[in-house]
């Protein structure tokens, strides 16, 4: 599957210059020359099935066992049909909450301090300095990492901007989204503070903003500010997506705000919470009553694991809390709940793979969520909390598919195996494969050894 791999041509990001960052993205990120797909023979599946999946303009249209020999049909062999033997075949995932105009710009900011405070001052420190093209090299690297791990959905929150051109992020977003049109859907939340005007936000949408996000529980008057945010979702026509309660301390008006005012939006129509750390510093009644309140409101949670342990709690040295709500018990009350990564590499998180892999690695021992689980949410959930059309092997379902060479959903979480096939819509999206080298024979191809006496 190698030879479907190339690094992409025009549009792309220096590799020169992306590696000069001390923090340059890893060289695996790539897409490829999307392909169609019509059949993907002797696939496994989580359930532990072997199985021939078909596909037709996009969808899966059939799902058929072919033995537990896994020998797949290999009669009639084409350039659209997939040898899947060894591969396990996944719903391809969804990033349902980015901020990929801030990824990758850790080793530019570097903040002092680790928690929220700190990482929102040195962002908007280093924010000043950027202009559009910054912002849409590091964007676009970026989702070609999210791509190249499995993810062909994404929901990114992007930055409005009080000096220069205040919407330079979401033209910058709006190009990665045009660029890799054929790679992964791309929504954009426009990150909304206080500080904006409406005529801000309305210009912001009109500029390719899909949904009105923000974060209310950092301004002056949480309450005046989520009712001023869905006043304008409600005005424009479009849907929410708001921080909400990413503190473990303090009251917890913003979310009866939130879910009082959305609850009766019509179905379908986005209302999503991200963050509702609160929710786990809770007791069971608190817990329980946030619960009923969510899902009554249809609104969708994502919670953030990776950047959620990082920021979170740092003040208690002794039980340091988690900092993230209580997934198993917003799901066991009716809760739609999807999980994501946040933020990658940036000054609200240093680390981070774009891969919903480590997410789910995280739900399992941060969340305590079983395996199948901590899969759904950060692939069916994240889905769900973004409105999209079921993706799976499963007939009916769009053919956005992550193949990756394990024997068992439990040897994915744990392994992290590199060798993945990516189809979004039925096509090839990227390959990636490991390789065994020979370090002798490597340095003895090295200019460098040769030249040395
Ligand atoms: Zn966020």
């Amino acid at each position: 599957m190698d030879t479907l791999t190339r690094q992409r041509g025009d549009g792309a990001p220096s590799r020169g210059t992306l590696d000069a960052r001390p923090d340059g993205p890893a060289a695996r990120a790539h897409t490829t020359v999307p392909r169609q797909v019509d059949r993907i023979t002797g696939v496994g599946l989580p359930d532990g099935r072997v199985v021939d999946v078909d596909i037709e303009g996009g969808v899966v249209v059939a799902v058929t066992e072919v033995g537990g020999a896994g020998l797949p049909d290999l009669a009639n062999p084409g350039p659209a049909v997939i040898d899947g033997r060894g591969y396990l075949a996944l719903t391809a995932p969804a990033e349902p909450h980015a901020h990929l105009d801030k990824a990758l710009s850790w080793g530019a900011t570097r903040p002092p301090g680790c928690d929220l405070g700190a990482a929102i001052d040195a962002w908007r420190a280093f924010s000043v300095t950027v202009d559009e093209d910054e912002i849409h090299e590091r964007a676009l690297a970026a989702a070609r990492r999210l791509v190249a791990s499995g993810t062909t959905a994404v929901r990114t929150h992007v930055d409005l901007h009080d000096d220069g051109d205040p919407l330079r992020g979401i033209r910058a977003l709006v190009r990665v989204r045009d660029e890799l049109a054929d790679q992964v859907d791309l929504q954009i939340a426009a990150m909304v503070g206080d500080e904006d005007p409406a005529d801000r936000v309305r210009a912001a949408l009109e500029a390719g903003a899909d949904l009105i996000g923000g974060a209310p529980h950092i301004a002056p008057d949480s309450i005046a500010e989520t009712h001023r945010l869905i006043d304008l979702a409600e005005e424009l026509g479009v849907g929410v997506d708001l921080h909400v309660d990413e503190f473990l301390d303090g009251d917890h008006a913003m979310l009866t705000t939130f879910t009082d005012r959305v609850a009766s939006w019509e179905p379908g129509r986005i209302r999503t919470a991200g963050h509702c750390c609160r929710i786990g510093a809770m007791d069971a009644l608190g817990q329980a009553s946030a619960a009923e309140a969510l899902c009554e409101a249809g609104v969708g949670v994502v919670t953030l694991p990776i950047t959620n342990l990082y920021l979170q709690g740092r003040a208690e040295c002794t039980s340091t809390p988690r900092g993230l709500p209580p997934v198993q018990g917003l799901l066991d009350g009716g809760v739609t709940v999807g999980a994501g990564a946040d933020n990658v590499r940036d000054p609200f998180n240093p680390v981070g793979r774009s891969d919903a892999v480590e997410t789910a690695m995280l739900l399992v021992v941060a969340a305590h969520l079983d395996m199948d689980t901590a899969w759904h949410l950060v692939t069916d959930g994240a889905r769900d909390v973004m409105g999209l059309p079921p993706a799976g092997p499963v007939p009916g379902h769009r053919a956005d598919l992550l193949l990756v060479r394990a024997g068992g959903l439990d040897d994915v979480i744990a392994d992290a195996p590199v060798d993945r096939i990516v189809l979004r819509a039925g096509r090839v999206v990227s390959a990636t494969a490991s390789v065994v080298v020979d370090p002798f024979l490597t340095q003895a191809h090295s200019p460098d050894l040769q030249e040395a006496p």
